[in-house]
């Protein structure tokens, strides 16, 4: 596989979801049609916050929150104190929010973050906890799609994030396609990895680089799988 596909790179792989400016697979195109027609008629409207991420704009994240520009939050989304911390601890913080640029299911285009745009319009959309619990606007939507999910008629749809593996924090609005994103995860070996990282030009490099068979595992390997 290219690893320019996954590692952000290009967009050669993606298509544009129609009336959008959100990119998309094109090969996940027509299956996220279907469950989106499917949720339509079970009175949600299931909508895309964030589709494909580049790798550009996965950089200016990581790089703001490695140098203290972006708020660092602990496990519980409770503020850290940036400069407190060894540059070890400001990797880990990031990486349990915000993935390695170049390492982001984002980049791939199968992964989706989604809510029912019948309870929540785009802008109030912040892709948090409270938004898909219990009394949260997305909750019954969320709903909805774990009976799918749970009945195999989600049409390869799932939850990569669901539970928490002490890695990336659970993401409930977080939606993955496996008939695709489970082979890129295959062909993400520990030397892709390690080639992203060793490439870049990333603030904390020489930290990610001391830690990278952890991170790799920790955070790209454990996942929920469907
Ligand atoms: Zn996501």
């Amino acid at each position: 596989m290219n690893l320019d596909v996954l590692f952000g790179k290009t967009r050669e792989h993606l298509t544009c979801l129609e009336g959008t400016e959100h990119l998309l697979h094109r090969d996940m195109l027509q299956d996220f049609l279907r469950l989106r027609e499917d949720a339509r008629k079970a009175g949600f409207e299931l909508s895309i916050a964030s589709a494909f991420r580049g790798y550009e704009r996965q950089e200016i994240i990581w790089n703001a929150k490695a140098t203290g520009q972006r708020q660092l939050l602990d496990e519980k989304a409770v503020p850290l104190v940036f400069e407190l911390m060894s540059p070890i601890e400001i990797a880990f913080a990031i990486l349990r929010w915000s993935a390695v640029p170049g390492g982001s299911r984002h980049h791939w285009g199968t992964d989706v973050d989604v809510f029912d745009r019948r309870t929540q319009g785009q802008e109030d959309v912040k892709l948090v906890p409270s938004e898909v619990t219990a009394g949260g606007p997305a909750a019954p939507l969320h709903d909805w799609l774990d009976e799918r999910i749970k009945a195999s008629k989600a049409y390869g749809f799932f939850r990569p994030y669901e539970t928490d593996r002490g890695g990336v924090a659970p993401e409930r609005w977080h939606l993955s396609y496996a008939p695709l994103s489970q082979s890129f995860l295959e062909a993400y070996t520990f030397a892709a990895f390690w080639k992203n990282i060793s490439d870049s030009e990333l603030v904390l490099k020489n930290v990610l680089l001391q830690s990278a068979e952890e991170i790799y595992q920790r955070f790209m390997l454990n996942v929920d799988h469907p």
